[in-house]
């Protein structure tokens, strides 16, 4: 039976992505690094690199799966550290930055875990590991300077709830990445999906309106590989 994704009714979806990304958790990484040339390395890095993370930053990656992004951040945050301890009066930088990465499923959390400890990351109190549905978040309001969805938006089912879910917090910078599938899963109905939620995202232009629509102010975003990928971003004041 194949399925198109047309024809999943919307309360099936969160269980339908759910099973996917079960199905392709343990190889995930491999996955986007066979389907993206490892081209989603630097698309990541760029990302991470837009946002311009900083010590004692309270930062959301929401979808975060394997932590991919959550790391970079941290990796950059440490980087921004290890200056600032030349100077003993910036020793306090040393403490509260913390970086959520929060996703729907415990499978792809717990790869990201594994992956965390093999970083020497396993007692890193600046990581914080939640399970949690990008439309309805646990956070409270302004309670995050930054929120980052990475390949994730496209997996949800209402694009709208999410953004606004999004504009709930203080943001220093929101960036998104909307396009392009990287996955093979395991199975033909995995993959079939994947397929389809990358055709049916809308477009950069329209999903730049949507994010304005949703309160961001100065919407930009950048189509990396000719528009193959897109880093959307924007400022709520
Ligand atoms: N951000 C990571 C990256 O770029 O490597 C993972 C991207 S992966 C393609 C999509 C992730 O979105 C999966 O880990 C999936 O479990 C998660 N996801 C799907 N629907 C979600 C939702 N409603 N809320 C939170 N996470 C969700």
């Amino acid at each position: 039976t194949s399925f198109g994704f047309k024809e999943v009714k919307e309360e099936d979806k969160s269980q339908l992505v759910s099973n996917v990304f079960s199905n392709v958790a343990s190889n995930y990484d491999l996955m986007n690094d066979l389907m993206s040339g490892g081209l989603h390395r630097l698309w990541k890095d760029r990302l991470v690199s837009k946002l311009n993370p900083f010590p004692q930053m309270k930062h959301l990656d929401v979808a975060g799966g394997t932590g991919d992004v959550a790391f970079r951040i941290l990796e950059t945050v440490k980087s921004i550290k290890y200056r600032a301890i030349q100077d003993p009066l910036d020793d306090h930088l040393l403490e509260e930055t913390q970086i959520y990465v929060c996703d729907i499923n415990p499978n792809m959390l717990n790869v990201g875990k594994k992956r965390a400890i093999e970083r020497g990351y396993g007692e890193d109190k600046s990581l914080v590991w939640v399970e949690g549905d990008a439309e309805a978040l646990g956070f409270q309001d302004q309670s995050m300077d930054g929120y980052t969805i990475a390949f994730g938006i496209r997996n949800v089912t209402h694009i709208e709830k999410v953004l606004s879910e999004a504009y709930r917090y203080d943001y220093y910078s929101f960036s998104i990445i909307p396009a392009l599938g990287e996955l093979v899963a395991g199975d033909r109905e995995s993959y079939q999906y994947l397929v389809e939620s990358i055709r049916r995202f809308p477009p950069q232009e329209k999903f730049a309106s949507m994010m304005a629509e949703a309160g961001f102010q100065k919407v930009e975003y950048e189509n990396l590989v000719g528009g193959v990928v897109a880093i959307h971003s924007g400022l709520k004041f």
